[in-house]
């Protein structure tokens, strides 16, 4: 999930503001009038779903619901969960009749954790992702055209046509996109001028992304960096990590949660409490099946719930009992939060783990699941460090054509981390890229201590 602040979003400029307005009274209504929106939007996304899209048409009528049935939040029990497979098999069963009038966006999930995803979202859609943005940035300070910088790896692949560009600035958005795959101590002094040159407000990026930053501006003494907040996203942010960001940037860090299929966002207040958005969308949250989860140690008063969410603002693919598969960990003792907000509290998110692959010539590339992604035909893949020069795909795919995929996985790769790097890949099937358990799956998993780029 993120904004990209490109400039077709600019397009409807009446709409986000209103929406804007609208969306930061929410956060201080009462829990009843919160409800009482929520109840409003799912009724009118339920009734559009019946009345326009076959595939839950077929269902409710399957099981003899009608839309006038859900008279409050909790009545969404009798309806039918939504999973990634049935996305998968009946994507267009799920698209709205009359299609074109929605302006439909088509996104595709990751492809490392359970199979590639596509789905649509809508104009409605994307005013509410820039909403969401702006409303949580804003409890941090952020006003709308304050210079914004993000770290990305895609925007910069592949590496050997970008081995000198830095970064790239919008003047119109004021947003500058930072190349994470040069981040290396031969480098660092460069990104320190950019940075200081720039004076971006504000820093976004994954926490492996930020952590990896830190180490080397750590390096550099006196390397006079600092933001008003920097917002992590898309990967566990590590208690240490967050402690040791701060630290280097005297600036502090601010996590989300949320993705893709927009049927979830959770941030943290400056008081550093998990928030979920609940005017984004309607967030159950149920108890998982799976025995291992009794492992995960809590405290007294703690609880582990899955997280399956309800699209209350996207018409061409609405998304009703979403089954997400991510986990959240709640705390009874949270009641409620100094900052006022009536939004409901969490204590943590349990999200992707991923670890930093060093290349040779000592740049850390994270986030390198991304170069499978692009990649039809993966059902699940993981990216494996044996040594510093030796990296082992594994993937379990449904392709006829092994060799071909094998070679195009290998290209796709090398454009994060370079040709230096010797790629071998294994296929597998998808027990096998678990834990020897069957408890854990990571997308990458690295025996090489990130240290050694600052060696
Ligand atoms: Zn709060």
């Amino acid at each position: 999930m993120g904004l990209d602040f490109r400039f077709r979003d600019f397009a409807y400029p009446l709409a986000i503001f209103n929406k804007k307005r609208q969306f930061d009274k929410h956060q201080y209504l009462s829990l009843e009038a919160l409800e009482q929106y929520q109840l409003s939007r799912l009724k009118e996304i339920i009734a559009h779903a019946y009345a326009a899209i076959p595939y839950y048409r077929k269902s409710f009528d399957s099981m003899g619901i009608c839309p006038s049935d859900i008279q409050s939040l909790s009545d969404t029990a009798f309806l039918p969960f939504l999973s990634k497979d049935i996305l998968k098999v009946s994507f267009s069963e799920l698209c709205a009749r009359d299609l074109k009038r929605f302006k439909p966006l088509e996104l595709h999930t990751s492809g490392t954790t359970g199979g590639q995803v596509k789905f649509l979202v809508d104009k409605s859609s994307n005013i509410l992702e820039f909403v969401y943005y702006w409303r949580f940035w804003g409890w941090h300070r952020y006003r709308l055209g304050d210079k914004f910088a993000e770290f990305s790896a895609q925007h910069f692949t592949p590496i050997e046509k970008n081995s000198d560009k830095f970064f790239e600035f919008n003047p119109v958005t004021n947003r500058m996109l930072i190349n994470s795959l040069l981040l290396s101590v031969t480098n660092i002094n460069k990104y320190v001028s950019i940075f200081k040159a720039h004076k971006p407000l504000f820093l976004k990026g994954l926490p492996s992304n930020l952590y990896v930053f830190a180490l080397l501006c750590n390096e550099v003494k006196h390397h006079g960096i600092s933001f008003k907040a920097i917002f992590s996203q898309g990967e566990n942010l590590f208690p240490n990590q967050k402690k040791f960001i701060e630290q280097v940037f005297s600036s502090p860090v601010f996590d989300s949660y949320g993705h893709l299929e927009r049927t979830v966002a959770i941030s943290q207040c400056p008081y550093g409490n998990y928030h979920i958005h609940s005017d984004y969308s309607l967030v159950e949250l149920i108890k998982p099946k799976n025995d291992f989860l009794s492992s995960i140690p809590l405290k007294k008063g703690q609880s582990i719930f899955e997280v399956v969410g309800t699209s209350l603002h996207n018409y061409c693919m609405p998304l009703v009992r979403y089954k997400t598969g991510d986990l959240v960990i709640t705390d009874s003792a949270q009641k409620c939060c100094p900052c006022k907000r009536s939004f409901p509290l969490i204590n943590s998110v349990i999200g992707r783990d991923s670890d930093i692959i060093i290349t040779p010539d000592k740049r850390a590339v994270t986030a390198l699941y991304v170069a499978l992604d692009r990649l039809p035909g993966i059902t699940c893949g993981q990216i494996i460090q044996e040594s510093p020069s030796m990296l082992e795909i594994r993937i379990s795919c449904s392709s006829d054509n092994i060799s071909q995929l094998q070679n195009l996985i290998k290209k796709e790769v090398s454009s994060f981390t370079g040709d230096s790097m010797s790629i071998k890949v294994k296929r597998c099937s998808p027990e096998e890229l678990y834990t020897a358990d069957g408890r854990k799956f990571k997308s990458i998993i690295s025996h090489v201590d990130p240290s050694v780029i600052l060696s």
